[in-house]
């Protein structure tokens, strides 16, 4: 058994904490919940197989996390009989027309004999896309991904501390120094890296998503994740409840206050994917993501006694439990299923 100091409890740092308490190693997580904490901001997808992106370092991870979450949730809700809004009700991607939903079906499609737990994938007609979400608009083909799910990160990350403490971890709310914590030191500190290591070098990104309720009778609370042109994408949050994002912009700034241009522009994208009814804005969730060179994250060892996650950028929901499990063994001295010096690199 050995001793472990977490510094970050966003979901790099929880899972990490979580899966190295249950091999029942002495675990203290400390985390101070700055604002735009990128975890409680998030309403995330799990679907990372319809990505145009082609690192294949990237790619294995969140390809493995995906596989990983099922099985993981049931774990951790059952271990906490806390809910963490998972749910893998499938997500339609949206394509401007029938000759990019065809390329995309094959690319997509091809995917599959690697990742079964996509399930099936099959391409939807406009009115296709109309029956299985009856709100949404019917301007656009899609390609319907059955494995796809999705994540409340805010639900996540309660299930997590209780999970630690019931595995006999300490959850302590507030701010520590790597140079003042015991043990091997695990730093996951998201956007506030750099306060006090450079390695590697964090830069972090600014997202925001408009949470809104649509003005409708029929109540509607199981439909699809939506994957929309662009960046543009959309979760059920509730009845008739839905969160739509996200922007992106770097800064260097830390403030989480949204911006009315930002607010306007989610509130015209969400008209535009559910044009037929009023919507009410309920309010804006500002999150910081942090990246790291290439946007591949960072997991390894920084310093003799200092081990760094970080840089999960805009697919760290996806890919967290699974790096907790992975760190957990690495950390352990056990084997793992992902080659972990491909993402120390330095
Ligand atoms: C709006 C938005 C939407 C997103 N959508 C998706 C999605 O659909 N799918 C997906 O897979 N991913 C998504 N992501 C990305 C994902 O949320 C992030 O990659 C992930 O949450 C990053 O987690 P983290 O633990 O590295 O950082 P964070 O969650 O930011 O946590 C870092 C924590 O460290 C703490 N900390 C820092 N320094 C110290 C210290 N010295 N002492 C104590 N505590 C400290 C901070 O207070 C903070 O709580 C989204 C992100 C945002 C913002």
């Amino acid at each position: 058994m050995s001793t472990f100091t977490v510094i970050g409890g966003g979901i790099a740092g929880a899972s990490i904490a979580y899966h190295l308490a249950k091999k029942g190693h002495a675990v203290t997580i400390y985390d101070r919940t700055d604002s735009g904490q990128a975890t409680t901001a998030s309403a995330g997808i799990i679907c990372p197989w319809v990505s145009q992106r082609r690192n294949k370092k990237w790619y294995k991870l969140v390809q493995e996390g995906a596989k990983y979450y099922p099985r993981f949730i049931k774990e951790l809700e059952a271990t906490t009989e806390h809910s963490t809004g998972f749910q893998q009700n499938g997500a339609i991607c949206l394509f401007k027309d029938e000759r990019v939903q065809q390329l995309a079906y094959e690319r997509i499609s091809s995917k599959q004999e690697g990742s079964p737990e996509m399930r099936a994938v099959y391409k939807l007609t406009k009115e296709e896309v109309k029956q299985m979400h009856p709100h949404l608009t019917d301007a656009y083909p899609a390609v319907f991904v059955e494995g796809g799910g999705q994540i409340n990160g805010k639900q996540l990350l309660a299930a997590f501390k209780e999970g630690i403490k019931q595995h006999g971890g300490n959850w302590i709310q507030q701010h520590i120094e790597p140079s003042k914590a015991e043990g091997t030191v695990i730093y996951t500190a998201g956007a506030w890296s750099g306060e006090f290591t450079s390695k590697p070098e964090v830069h972090h990104q600014r997202a925001e998503l408009l949470h809104f309720q649509l003005q409708e009778e029929k109540v509607n609370t199981s439909t699809p994740v939506v994957m929309g042109l662009g960046p543009m994408y959309i979760v059920p949050t509730g009845e008739n409840q839905f969160a739509i994002g996200t922007t992106h912009e770097d800064t260097k700034e830390f403030s989480i206050t949204p911006s009315e241009e930002n607010l306007q522009y989610l509130h015209g994208e969400a008209e535009r994917y559910f044009p037929q009814t009023e919507l009410n804005a309920q309010h804006i969730a500002v999150g910081l993501r942090p990246f790291t060179r290439d946007s591949l994250p960072f997991i390894g060892y920084v310093e003799e006694n200092t081990f760094v996650v970080n840089g999960l950028g805009s697919t760290g929901l996806t890919a967290g439990p699974v790096i907790g499990r992975e760190v957990a063994d690495y950390l352990s001295g056990e084997e793992t299923v992902l080659e972990l010096s491909d993402y120390a690199y330095f």
